[in-house]
């Protein structure tokens, strides 16, 4: 027991702890609850038996007596602000704490300006004058984001905060703003802080709509804008943000969000009232009924996507309903769910922290998912390994150990390679196999054929960084893998995924905290979209409609039979549009014109319906071909849940009106459901919520009062259930784990290639997607249009100079691009984001898909590439 002005308090922790802990105010101007403590600032200085002592970093031992406000501290306080003040301006929490003190700048003097002030980046603004060289921002960068802009220059009284004497935009930053959120001083602010007030009126805490991370944001608006978005504690960001979800919110409030239905007249989209709008698409739907599909949004909420489906399956007796799932993910789903039984992320995003090994396999972690991606290197930062299976040399690969560089299409037979290098080297874990897999000795005798030495013929990966990166897995105890797109959308898309299984099957990764197979989802809420049933063979929670069980249950919530044949998925809707045989399609927030493959033939297709519906918040490339446009809100002007890629149900609370007349989705839907005769009784998302719990075991414990302070990872079966932050602990729901026997089938994109160069597509730090909430916002400043990554040997070879205008094409069509000459991808290889709709980079995409589920084959599309002369 230690004493606090007297009072008692347990030992234990540090002195600030214990002074916390006591009620007393102890001032501290370097720490964050982030960080560690550092013990710059010398602020905290308390009174332990007459000597003075830094609170941040002394330990409690028992018997202390500590006294925080004596004659003594006061005069300490007293003294280093005035040296405060004789070397900077201190600004906002420092000042106001330094004038607590009686700080008056008569004793040493005041600080001269000294006019390093920096404002060339679009968020952050820097001005060293009031810096007080407390470290936070240093160390914020360094040990949240792991980007090292900042550093202290110079020594003693002549030191000060530097980013390497260029202007500001020029440094490595990313905009996370962690450094924004620790400087207690104002020397680092961003646009948001200067125009926040002092006391902003509303607050609420959301889930991020950007990526599948599901970081938790505390929102702060004054009238219907939003102000300042800073990060909130949770298990799945600890506080921090990336550049689109602390910055990129100013699209919620253009000048182009959608405010009012739009009916197609005279071949114009002109404004109509909500009951226009809402009998006109119900009784086009109706009139229509046995020829149209849905696609659902991976942008909304749970609530809402279900709305969807059971809206399509219970009027129209229909299974036609997809979502983006299809275009990305729908390989893991697939690919797990042979392997495992489950097609989910086995664990924790949180589990990155107990890893020793991370393997990231087709994934740009620090730009499609830059929370998850710092979380990583902060991991390699500590001392984890770090394997990365990629054909370009992206930023995690440039930390990584081994660096399995592939050329694009090759994942099948370079997991094999590392396969068998496991078998080779008996790094296996028999135990596991035996008691918890199937199909060892058919696997065993297949794999060892895949040695590396024969595989690096097809993936130009050499055999000895195979073997490597198989003993860095094997000898791991906490082999932990991640991966993204490049290693879904493949014509093996899902089989390469039952591969990444098999490694972690083989060696007994699976069923534990900090190892399994972790697919980084995409969209937002594209794990919810699929969990809700918006596929064509499953309902809500991956439920088989042809199970009676299953039927007889969504029968008696629902009130109306369920159908029992296999719907359409993306691509094979457009096909039967292309046959006549679909006519009227409801496109739920979703810009398939822009983001789904040879974008030229999915706007003639769309072209060809009798109804093309879009709900949407801006009027997207996919909108402008609608005969009905219904304007939605966006996720600032809205309740429900988003689920993120650890399974992870969060939830999404409202803080902004929507634009005009701009609706809730799930009020415009509910509204289409009850003109199309089977009226909602839901008043709020949270009833919507219940009635899924009904119908989805896997939910059955979730609720909105329940999801209040960090969200529930599914399955959560039963209202007193904590959440399944790892499946497959003791059993897999397939029994045993399957091993898989995977050949290696050449991409229908390889045959007949030729000389053409390999384009890759994806996404780059500052934009989201189709662009259309982050394109109008200032992110367009750091990024202001699409770029071809393209390497020198090729560029030299085609006469293309580094920042050229370049024309990619092949026989779907053409897409420009700026070119970036850069050795980040291999000769032969090229890759291009697709944000921007004038771009077209979706026109070249082919239409081969995933062989088992339909997912477009977005990387790996042969092309040729020839510099723009004269704009032409
Ligand atoms: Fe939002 Fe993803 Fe960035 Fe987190 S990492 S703030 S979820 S975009």
């Amino acid at each position: 027991m230690i004493t606090v002005n007297g009072r008692p308090v347990p030992s234990g922790g540090t002195l600030l702890d214990a002074c916390k802990h006591a009620g007393a105010h102890v001032p501290t101007f370097c720490s964050d609850e982030k960080l560690p403590a550092g013990g710059h600032c010398r602020a905290c200085m308390v009174d332990v038996g007459g000597r003075l002592m830094p609170a941040c970093t002394t330990p409690c031992r028992d018997g202390m007596e500590i006294l925080t406000e004596t004659e003594t501290v006061r005069q300490y306080r007293r003294d280093l602000g005035e040296l405060m003040v004789a070397e900077s301006n201190p600004r906002g929490a420092v000042k106001a704490e330094l004038e607590k003190w009686g700080v008056t700048g008569e004793r040493y003097g005041r600080a001269k300006p000294s006019g390093i002030h920096d404002e060339s980046a679009p968020y952050l603004r820097l001005d060293t004058d009031a810096c007080i060289r407390c470290h936070l921002c240093v160390r914020a960068c360094s040990d949240i984001q792991g980007q090292f802009v900042y550093s202290m220059q110079g020594r003693g009284a002549g030191a000060h905060l530097g980013w390497g004497n260029v202007p500001f935009n020029e440094t490595d930053c990313v905009s996370c703003g962690a450094c924004v959120a620790s400087c207690p001083t104002e020397a680092i602010t961003d646009v948001d802080h200067l125009r926040q007030a002092a006391d902003p009126l509303r607050t609420v805490q959301t889930t991020c709509a950007y990526c599948g991370v599901g970081c938790q944001m505390t929102v702060h608006a004054r009238g219907n804008n939003v102000v300042d978005i800073q990060g909130a504690p949770s298990p799945v960001n600890a506080g921090h943000l990336c550049v689109k979800g602390r910055y990129a919110h100013g699209f919620a409030r253009h000048r182009d969000r959608l405010t009012t239905p739009l009916i197609r007249r005279d071949g114009r989209l002109v404004p109509a009232t909500w009951s226009e709008a809402i009998s006109y698409v119900a009784s086009r739907m109706n009139a229509l009924k046995g020829h149209v599909g849905g696609l659902s949004s991976s942008r909304c909420t749970n609530e809402e996507n279900y709305l969807l489906q059971k809206w399509l399956r219970a009027v129209y007796a229909t299974n036609n309903v997809d979502c983006c799932a299809r275009v990305c993910h729908a390989p893991s789903a697939a690919g797990m769910r042979v392997a495992l039984g489950t097609g989910a992320a086995t664990n924790s995003l949180a589990d990155i922290e107990l890893a020793d090994l991370l393997m990231v396999s087709g994934s740009n972690t620090t730009e499609a998912h830059p929370v998850t991606g710092a979380r990583i290197k902060q991991a390699v930062l500590r001392g984890a390994k770090l394997l990365v299976v990629d054909p370009r040399r992206t930023e995690l690969a440039e930390l990584a150990d081994v660096h399995l560089q592939t050329r694009p299409g090759t994942n099948v037979p370079l997991l094999n390679s590392m396969a068998c290098a496991l078998v080779e080297a008996g790094l296996v874990n028999r135990e596991f196999i035996h008691a918890r897999t199937d199909g060892w000795e058919a696997y065993e005798k297949f794999i060892r054929q895949w040695r590396p030495e024969s595989a690096e013929a097809i993936t130009g990966v050499p055999a000895t960084l195979v073997r490597r990166a198989a003993e860095l897995y094997g000898r791991a105890r906490h082999p932990m893998q991640v991966h993204g797109l490049g290693m879904t959308e493949h014509y093996q898309g899902a089989e390469g995924v039952m591969l990444l299984c098999n490694l972690a099957l083989l060696v007994g990764a699976i069923g534990r905290p900090g190892v399994g197979v972790n697919p980084l989802r995409g969209q937002n809420n594209v794990q919810g979209a699929a969990d809700m049933g918006c596929q064509p063979d499953l309902l809500t929670g991956y439920q088989n409609p042809n199970d009676p069980q299953v039927r007889e249950r969504f029968e008696r919530v629902w009130a109306r039979p369920i159908p029992t044949t296999k719907g359409l998925t993306i691509p094979r809707m457009y096909e039967a549009i292309r046959r006549g045989e679909l006519r009227g399609l409801y496109i739920f927030g979703e810009d398939v014109v822009q983001t789904d493959p040879h974008a030229g033939l999915v706007a003639e297709t769309l072209k060809q319906l009798d109804l093309l519906v879009v709900q949407e918040i801006f009027l997207s490339e996919t909108a402008k071909l609608a005969h009905v446009v219904l304007p939605g809100a966006s996720f600032l002007e809205k309740d429900g849940t988003f689920t993120n890629g650890e399974r992870r149900v969060q939830r999404v609370r409202q803080i902004l009106d929507p634009p005009g007349d701009a609706r809730p989705d799930w009020r415009i839907l509910c509204d289409l459901m009850a003109a199309t005769g089977y009226a909602q009784p839901f008043r709020h998302p949270s009833e919507i919520m219940d009635e899924i719990a009904l119908v989805n075991p896997a939910f059955r414990g979730i609720s909105h009062a329940r999801l209040e302070r960090n969200g529930l990872q599914w399955p959560v079966p039963s209202m007193d259930h904590p959440g399944t932050p790892t499946l497959h602990a003791t059993t897999f729901p397939i029994g045993k784990g399957r091993l898989s026997c995977v050949e290696y089938l050449p991409s229908p994109s390889l045959k007949d290639a030729g000389d053409k160069l390999m384009l890759i597509t994806g996404r780059t730090l500052a934009h989201y997607n189709s662009g259309s909430m982050t394109r109008r916002t200032d992110n367009v400043r750091i990024r202001e249009a699409d770029l071809l990554e393209i390497n020198d040997e090729d560029a030299a070879r085609l006469g293309v100079d580094d920042g050229a205008q370049v024309r990619v094409h092949n026989e779907n069509g053409e897409a420009i691009a700026t070119a970036c000459v850069t050795d980040r991808v291999q000769p032969g290889t090229l890759f291009m984001t697709f944000h921007f709709p004038e771009s077209g980079a979706n026109c070249v995409t082919t239409d081969v898909v995933d062989r088992l589920c339909d997912c477009p084959e977005y990387k790996l599309t042969p092309v040729t590439v020839e510099p723009l002369r004269d704009g032409r």
